[in-house]
């Protein structure tokens, strides 16, 4: 189970792209887009909007935690940077408790998070895709009890920007939005085989925040 939090909607645009989008479009463009490639795979997929609705934070996190997700992927663009920006909650890491509190529940699910973003990033550098790593307070994420990643497009780094290439990709362009959405997906693949070597692991007890052990034979 995934959910896909098309962020911003409604009266909340988000950022201006260059092209005269509104960045709550293109969220949700994508967040369509990933939904159907997750399902083609078997995936299931909760999404917080399917329209231009204002969702607020809150109700986006009671969804994903509805949903009881494996992942949450709150999907951002912006004309700044370049590449793919991921962002992992700034809470410190803790301990589960029985009863979470409202705003720092992600504090638990940090370690799982920063799991996930690996996957993300890897997916994502096996794309020829740039990716830059970050923690930040993520309102609509902290109150979320799953692995969650804020995913930020900005338009492609230029990377290897030869004579008569093409110097760089922007949002609009909708091969490399398939590039991106493919490489979100094939990281959710992973990330869900993960999970299941973790699941099938005896002497890994299911707390959250119990790291992925990554140094296992093939
Ligand atoms: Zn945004």
């Amino acid at each position: 189970m995934v959910v896909l939090d098309a962020a911003h909607g409604g009266d909340d645009t988000g950022g201006k792209l260059s092209d005269g989008q509104l960045e709550k479009a293109f969220n949700l463009a994508l967040s369509v887009r990933l939904r159907s490639l997750l399902a083609a795979r078997g995936i299931q997929v909760v999404t917080t909007r399917e329209s231009d609705a204002t969702v607020d934070s809150v109700r986006r996190a009671q969804i994903a935690n509805h949903a009881i997700a494996q992942a949450c992927l709150s999907l951002h663009a912006s004309e700044t940077g370049s590449g793919v920006h991921l962002f992992v909650s700034s809470l410190a890491p803790a301990q589960p408790s029985r009863f979470a509190a409202w705003k720092t529940a992600q504090a638990a699910w940090v370690t799982r998070s920063l799991a996930l973003a690996g996957d993300l990033n890897s997916a994502l550098l096996h794309a020829s895709l740039s990716v830059t790593l970050g923690r930040t307070s993520l309102p609509a994420v902290e109150s979320m009890a799953c692995p969650a990643v804020a995913v930020e497009v900005a338009p492609e780094a230029q990377l290897s920007s030869a004579p008569g290439q093409p110097p760089t990709a922007g949002l609009d362009d909708p091969a490399y939005q398939a590039r991106v959405a493919e490489a979100l997906a094939a990281a959710l693949l992973e990330w869900r085989s993960d999970a299941a070597r973790t699941d099938a692991d005896p002497t890994d007890f299911a707390r959250p925040d119990t790291p992925r052990t990554e140094d296992r034979n093939p």
